[in-house]
């Protein structure tokens, strides 16, 4: 199928035809019309490199409402690296677009009041690191009590790299109407137990 048979606006495709993204990857086929048209927790188990920014990028811009000034949804992911490509990628998609979606990331190794000054600023999504985003929340210089959607990018990489109780505190702290929609390229006992524990236990499941 095309991307506009899978439910995505038309003032997207010329953008994600600018990256090369013209026809949808497994994954995207799979995830974008489960996670365009429902609310509902999901689970995916996706290496890097199959398109999964798309398969959950797409379906939270679609939901953002631009005229309201609120965080509405929240992607975590391991590195800094990762956290300013899912950016730059969402970005991207956007560029053609008429409606302004604004867009932030917050991660650890830059200094926090620079990232509190632009969190000042209209912010619709914020992509972060679990460490970062932690300390930011304790500060009391972000509001997540609004998020629509919470994604866990990488889940397997966050824990291995230590996130486990960070991850824990923001799974704790936001639950509510939120749905948690979860990327993980390994299913070890620890993400199991995430599942388990914050998500609905009928969630789809794609892989
Ligand atoms: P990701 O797995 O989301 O990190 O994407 C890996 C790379 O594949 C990125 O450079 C994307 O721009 C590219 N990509 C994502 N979806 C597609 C697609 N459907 N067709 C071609 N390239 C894609």
């Amino acid at each position: 199928s095309t991307f506009l048979e899978l439910g995505i606006k038309k003032e997207y495709l010329q953008g994600l035809k600018e990256l090369g993204i013209k026809v949808p990857s497994e994954i995207q086929e799979k995830a974008i019309p489960i996670l365009l048209n429902s609310k509902t927790d999901f689970v995916g188990l996706a290496q890097t490199g199959t398109g999964k920014t798309a398969a959950f990028g797409l379906p939270i811009l679609h939901a953002i409402d631009a005229d309201k000034d609120e965080i509405q949804a929240l992607i975590l992911s391991p590195t800094r690296e990762l956290v300013q490509q899912i950016k730059k990628q969402l970005f991207k998609y956007t560029k053609y677009c008429s409606e302004k979606i604004f867009l932030e990331a917050v991660f650890g190794g830059e200094k926090i009041d620079i990232q509190i000054g632009k969190l000042k600023r209209k912010t619709h999504v914020v992509i972060a690191t679990p460490g970062r985003l932690v300390d930011l929340i304790e500060r009391g210089e972000i509001d997540i009590s609004n998020i629509k959607t919470l994604v866990l990018d990488e889940a397997d990489e966050m824990l291995s790299m230590g996130f486990k109780q960070d991850l824990n505190r923001i799974l704790k702290f936001t639950t509510g109407e939120r749905n948690t929609w979860l990327f993980s390229a390994t299913m070890p006992d620890e993400i199991q137990r995430i599942i388990k524990t914050y998500m609905d236990s009928n969630a789809p499941r794609v892989e």
